[in-house]
């Protein structure tokens, strides 16, 4: 079976390529690797493995020398990169708009913030199109597709409408909304039956791929399942449909080995002699509503005043890393943030001595990255919903000395499989959340180990090649009782969390 997976070319196809392309002041194309979970997940694997990505360059310019920046990127990166260009009108429509505006609010049920402007939806199937149109001049026929996120869930449906009969494979990084949030999208039909349209749909964990299958059985005729593992076979009025649960992972080894060099430890140990004699807390987010940020800001200063043997104890490191700016909601929400973080260090600050929290706006260099995660006791990722958070799973790999906490919300899809060592949260509790902050802060060093030890292990043997190599074999595998089964199926075994 590797054998055969390896003769097969592998074709990416995502909406951002791995690197964006700015002009520079000199009017040369400058590009920049793009920020997020996909592209840390995919690069050491296909530089791994070869093959093409396709994407959107991430600018409306349409210049002719754009299409060569983007191939020289390809020379250096490794594989061969190819760009579907979009224009300014279809950058506003598809990109901001359906995407944006319509599906990444509704997937993370938070359908009040959706706007469901009837244009978004058609560019969003003409640009589809031209995703599909993307695929048919690079593959040779006899190509694997993988189709990435929930910006390209109709490419399937374009490129069969094209005459396109090769397997091509999907995978949400997103969640997947229950029945009641997802019947609110007035396009819920045309967008089932486009999922339906490809060989193997996957999802982050298995509450996503209920969802999905309950979605699907509510809207078509005839749903039929076979299998009960971790990936399954469905029959949607006739076609075969293989949808699994594939929680997506980290190159485990990777973190391991950097976080461990001298540069990355002494870095670590300078934030310590910075900030002495106290827990270090850390939040690493993208700007984006539904990281939770202002609940976490606030819940941080509940444990404050409802445990002031924390004052001078602690300090909550928050890291904000820019994304979307353009678009009114994240601006507002950098105002919030700003505020909150203003009034906690404005009302607990002590001349000359402890500032509470410590805010950076900007993209981190790795290092400093690393050496956050090295040097954090305790990690509070409270996402409202959140597909997987792989920020969680990059801490504990970087916790070395396995003596740091994890404090999850439990809307996260890392929850599903962390659930036996971090400490799970409903992000929306304040006063929860806070509780939780004062038993991390006060958990034994033996405590700490033994669920740091459990979490790391998990990750450690399902990485990032474990995703991809069961994605793809679950793509070509004959015999799907190969796969694991309930028995022994960790993410079935331990069901997914389940609030008490
Ligand atoms: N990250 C980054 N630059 C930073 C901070 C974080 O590229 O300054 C990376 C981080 O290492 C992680 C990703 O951004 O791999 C965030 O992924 P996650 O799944 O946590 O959230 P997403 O941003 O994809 O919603």
């Amino acid at each position: 079976m590797p054998g055969e997976r390896a003769k097969q070319r592998l074709i990416v196809v995502s909406n951002r390529l791995p690197y964006v392309f700015k002009r520079g002041e000199n009017g040369r194309w400058l590009t920049e690797r793009g920020a997020g979970g996909l592209v840390s997940a995919l690069l050491p694997v296909l530089r791994d493995r070869g093959g093409s990505w396709i994407g959107w360059p991430g600018t409306a310019d349409g210049s002719s020398d754009l299409e060569a920046a983007v191939t020289a990127a390809g020379g250096e990166v490794g594989f061969a990169l190819k760009a579907v260009t979009l224009d300014a009108r279809e950058v506003h429509e598809f990109y901001h708009g359906f995407a944006n505006e319509i599906i990444w609010p509704l997937f993370h049920d938070l359908q009040s913030l959706c706007n469901f402007e009837p244009a978004y939806w058609r560019t969003y199937k003409e640009v589809t199109r031209k995703f599909a149109e993307a695929v048919l001049a690079v593959s040779g026929g006899d190509d694997f597709i993988w189709v990435h996120d929930y910006h390209l869930m109709n490419v399937a449906a374009e490129l069969r409408a094209l005459g396109y009969r090769s397997r091509i494979g999907f995978f949400l990084h997103i969640p997947f909304p229950s029945p009641d949030i997802f019947f609110n999208l007035p396009w819920r039909s045309a967008l089932l039956h486009a999922l339906s349209q490809y060989d193997l749909v996957g999802f982050q964990t298995l509450r996503d791929r209920r969802n999905f299958i309950q979605c699907l059985r509510s809207v078509m005729e005839e749903v039929a399942i076979q299998g009960k593992g971790q990936v399954v076979s469905l029959t949607v009025n006739g076609r075969t449909v293989r949808v699994g649960n594939f929680p997506i992972s980290i190159d485990y080894d990777a973190f391991v080995r950097q976080a461990g060099t001298d540069e990355v430890a002494q870095r670590a140990q300078e934030l310590h002699r910075l900030l002495p004699r106290r827990n270090l807390i850390l939040g690493v987010d993208r700007l984006d509503y539904t990281k939770g940020i202002p609940l976490r800001l606030l819940a941080f200063k509940a444990a404050l005043e409802r445990y002031p043997e924390l004052r001078e104890r602690i300090s909550l490191i928050q890291v904000v890393v820019p994304s979307r700016v353009d678009i009114p909601q994240y601006h507002d929400l950098k105002m919030k943030i700003e505020q909150l973080v203003g009034e906690i260090n404005g009302g607990f600050v002590r001349p000359g001595g402890w500032v509470p929290v410590w805010y950076e706006y900007g993209s981190l260099r790795r290092k400093d990255l690393l050496a956050y995660y090295r040097a954090a006791d305790i990690a509070l990722i409270t996402p409202l919903k959140d597909g997987m958070n792989l920020v969680a799973k990059e801490y504990c790999a970087c916790s070395i000395e396995e003596e740091c906490v994890l404090i999850l919300s439990e809307f996260a899809g890392a929850a599903a499989q962390l659930q036996n060592g971090a400490l799970l949260v409903n992000p929306y509790d304040i006063e929860g959340v806070a509780d939780m902050l004062h038993r991390a802060f006060t958990m034994s060093d033996e405590e700490r180990r033994a669920r740091m030890r459990r979490m790391r292990r998990s990750i450690r043997e399902t990485d990032i090649f474990w995703w991809v190599d069961s994605f793809l074999r679950a793509a070509i595998a004959k015999d799907l009782s190969a796969f694991p089964q309930p028995a022994d199926h960790a993410t079935e075994a331990v069901p997914d969390y389940v609030p008490i």
